[in-house]
């Protein structure tokens, strides 16, 4: 954990202390972990003018990884008095600024443009005007330049290790990185319309936002010029471009085109991905209350994506690896990133955050309308599941990194706050938010939010005020907690009958450790009791630390539900006896099933193994099933062994996997082996394989080794199977696992068999300390790998390895490294290295 770290610090530097104290306190104030002294303030940034629009008109060389080009930007003036306009512009070489004279108004007396003096200085161009500016008088200037990008910009090609990899460039803006490969206004407190002219060669197209005015085919230079225009304002980190050889695949939605760009070789695998896109924009068209509002919807599809996929306004980017074949199709599938990415259409693109802080408006949105899509196109069971998985992905990040509140101002680099508090937590509180207005008025206070900054740029507030003007409830306490504040309420329940009062006493206790970080938390919960009677609801509102309420009903209950259908963010220890909790499985709810068969598996006799068994095998929902095998996993008895077994028939891949995880912990059982043999071999889904593969490892198994190698020759989507047998090896700490390691990190090698590789180097480095050496000189060698990705499973790797002869090549990977998150990584090893070092 590294929740700790100043203290560590202040450890090894004595001297440093008084410092430090004064640094860190004001930020250990706000979060727990999360802030270091590094963190600066952030807010919205000061502007002197707003810009109007930007037409860019450019063109690369490919091989050479150059973009050049001229700028046009059309800005007014805020306040009276401007003399000097500054751009971002990092590593940009500017041959010339100009400005231009307003051609239209001035046709008669036109001069054309007017050199301007200017200078390049820490990322920023500053263009001294040829004179004071009044408010709102417009400025057009020119800027003509050229770069070759370090961020922002990135240029795909083959080579001899690779020779399939396309030629593609592409772009990513999202935070502030578009500043890499044009002069801008690069903070997302300004909305423009933006027109790109792309040059390329004949045989690739340029995908860019807005409508496609022109494509102008230049025959004699073999080249052809694509004319973009985004005509609804926005953000400068919306503003996108793709170059490459690309299927363009049509399809509509009320009448607005709907784009899929794919390489040729992935044209069968187009309608797998996206033949859902119109009902998605149908289904948040109608719910937002606010139309789809762009010229055309584009999808286009990349290699050497760094992210899943990016909500470039009109014209989405996305990662090749989301298409997969009809298998892969079995565990995978790509409507939660298309979803997500097109939700971002609204929340993101025509509602901005006006800065970082307040990030979550765009993200948690995105992450909440992921999942209502799930809802509304497959049911509540799949939307239990989704926010179940966001629960467990932020309590992951709560527990092990930091605690921070959702909306902080407190951090190095933007990039920090795209994290699970902002994605998963976030959508959370949406959730909880849409439980505590009812629907109807969830719905409403959601139309106002959109249909009233539409086109504009937002923080918390305006999203607070909506509601409010909504739906005429205050939710200052809401925001404050939930937003304002971190963590979660930890409830300890229980409850008694008593007879004499015809009540259930339910004692509710809040025990998480209140500070200034986390409060005691205020929410309305909802309590099901069921008995002879049938199911009685009440709703208690819980805001202290300890309290017991009373509950009438006219018999002794059966069971007692703690907010039934999980509405609220929260922990919670129910003691019951083993007999509720069987009754709960056998009777409650979809989410009240899954709990009861988590909470089953501290028990482990002959009653509690068949329950759960026949919760396996038939109960309807697949949630149900996976926790009982989770639960069964654990008994490690024969009995369960025996109950777990016909899972491994479940027509659900999922709760196919989650039965042979769970058969990975009966060590030395034959019959298991055997079983798990035959999954490796048959079963359909490539993920269900894989993971037989690392179970046949963890299990001792004799044969382990051969399968792992056998493993090792399977192709599959993503390489799931190559890179399971690699973590086997891991696991088996099998000394001839190193040199399958060592081969398969090549470059040259699939990236995803090779970060898996690079992490296995480590796991068997600590191991086999005789190879530990070769090891790490070839880890540090990596640390110069071309591969973004490959360089961040170096990092982690380096840091489990934990050798301090490796902290020179991190330290000097730290200067060489464009990447803020590489960086911060790096960092981390380092320090954690050194801590080790002390000790
Ligand atoms: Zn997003």
């Amino acid at each position: 954990m590294l929740m700790d770290w100043n203290r560590r610090r202040l450890h090894w530097h004595p001297r440093l202390f008084v410092l430090m104290l004064t640094l860190t306190l004001p930020a250990l104030a706000q979060d727990r972990g999360f802030s270091n002294e590094r963190s600066i303030l952030h807010g919205t940034r000061d502007r002197t003018y707003d810009v109007q629009h930007m037409k860019l008109d450019i063109a690369f060389d490919h091989a050479k990884g150059l973009v050049m080009g001229t700028a046009t930007t059309t800005l007014t003036s805020i306040n009276d008095g401007l003399a000097r306009v500054v751009l971002d512009a990092v590593d940009l070489s500017i041959e010339s600024v100009s400005l231009a004279v307003n051609v239209e108004v001035e046709a008669a007396s036109r001069e054309g443009n007017r050199p301007l003096t200017y200078a390049v200085e820490n990322g920023q161009l500053i263009i001294d005007l040829d004179k004071p500016y009044r408010s709102g008088e417009p400025i057009t200037l020119n800027v003509v330049y050229h770069a070759r990008p370090r961020l922002g910009l990135y240029f795909v090609r083959p080579d001899e290790a690779y020779p399939d990899k396309p030629w593609q460039i592409w772009s990513q803006g999202e935070m502030e990185e578009n500043r890499h490969w044009f002069p801008c206004y690069d903070s997302p407190n300004d909305q423009l319309t933006t027109e790109l002219i792309v040059t390329v060669p004949d045989s690739q197209m340029a995908i860019s936002n807005g409508e496609l005015l022109e494509i102008r085919r230049n025959e004699n230079e073999g080249t052809a010029t694509y004319h973009w225009r985004e005509n609804i304002p926005h953000v400068t980190y919306l503003v996108s471009v793709v170059v490459g050889r690309f299927v363009e695949v049509r399809d509509e939605w009320d009448g607005v085109p709907v784009l899929y760009y794919v390489e040729p070789r992935d044209s069968n695998k187009v309608e797998r991905s996206f033949a859902r896109t119109p009902d998605m924009i149908d289904f948040y068209s109608e719910m937002i209350g606010v139309r789809y509002p762009y010229e055309k919807y584009a999808q286009t599809t990349i290699t050497d994506f760094m992210w899943g996929g990016m909500e470039n306004i009109s014209a989405t980017t996305l990662k090749r690896e989301t298409l997969h074949d009809e298998r892969a199709s079995l565990d995978v599938s790509s409507d939660g990133l298309v979803a997500h990415e097109l939700a971002h259409q609204w929340w993101g693109d025509l509602l901005t955050t006006k800065n970082w802080n307040h990030i979550w408006l765009n993200e948690a949105f995105a992450t909440y309308f992921d999942a209502l899509y799930v809802e509304h196109d497959k049911g509540p069971q799949e939307f239990i599941l989704e926010l179940e998985n966001n629960r467990r992905a932020y309590f992951a990040e709560d527990a092990n990194r930091y605690r921070r509140p959702i909306v902080t101002n407190r951090y190095e680099n933007p990039e920090e706050m795209f994290d699970r508090h902002t994605y998963q937590k976030g959508s959370l509180v949406l959730h909880m938010l849409r439980n505590l207005l009812g629907d109807e008025l969830w719905w409403k206070a959601i139309r106002h939010y959109a249909r009233t900054h539409a086109g504009q740029t937002v923080e918390t507030n305006d999203f607070k005020q909506a509601i409010e003007d909504a739906t005429g409830r205050s939710l200052e306490w809401f925001f404050d907690q939930w937003v304002y504040h971190g963590g979660h309420p930890e409830y300890e329940v229980s409850w008694e009958w008593y007879r004499r009062r015809q009540a259930v006493a339910l004692e509710v206790k809040q025990v998480q450790g209140v500070d200034d970080v986390t409060p005691l938390f205020r929410m309305p919960i909802k309590i099901a009791i069921t008995g002879d009677f049938g199911t009685e609801t009440f709703a208690i509102q819980v805001d202290k630390a300890e309290e017991t309420f009373y509950l009438p009903v006219e018999a002794k209950p059966l069971r007692v539900e703690f907010d039934p259908d999980d509405q609220v963010l929260k922990e919670l220890t129910f003691n019951k006896h083993k007999k509720e909790l069987l009754n709960q499985l056998a009777n409650a709810g979809d989410v009240g099933r899954m709990r009861a068969a988590g909470w089953l598996r501290v028990y482990a006799d002959r009653k509690v193994i068949e329950a759960l068994g026949t919760a396996l095998r038939q109960d309807p929902f697949r949630g149900v099933r996976a926790g009982a095998a989770r639960a069964l996993g654990e008994v490690k008895t024969k009995a369960a062994r025996d109950a777990l077994l016909p899972g491994l028939h479940d027509e659900h891949a999922r709760v196919r996997r989650a039965v042979i995880t769970a058969l990975g912990n009966y060590v030395g059982d034959s019959q298991v082996v055997a079983a798990l043999e035959n999954v490796f071999h048959s079963d359909s889904s490539y993920f269900a394989r894989a993971e037989a593969v690392k179970s046949i490892a963890r299990l001792s198994a004799l044969n382990a080794y051969d399968i792992c190698m056998e493993a090792l020759e399977v192709a599959s989507y993503q390489e799931v199977i190559r890179c399971a047998a690699l973590s086997g090896l891991v696991v088996l700490k099998d000394p001839r696992g190193v040199d399958h390691a060592l081969k398969l990190a090549d470059y040259g090698q699939p990236f995803q068999v090779r970060i898996e590789a690079v992490s296995a180097l480590a796991g068997l480095g600590r191991h086999i300390p005789k190879r530990k050496k070769e090891i790490r000189e070839r880890l540090v060698a990596l640390l110069e790998d071309p591969h973004f990705r490959v360089r961040t499973a170096v990092i982690s790797a380096l840091g489990r390895l934990g050798d301090p002869k490796t902290l020179k090549a991190l330290e000097a990977s730290l200067e060489r490294e464009p990447h803020f998150r590489h960086r911060k990584a790096a960092r981390e090893v380092i320090r954690k290295i050194r801590i080790k070092g002390e000790k």
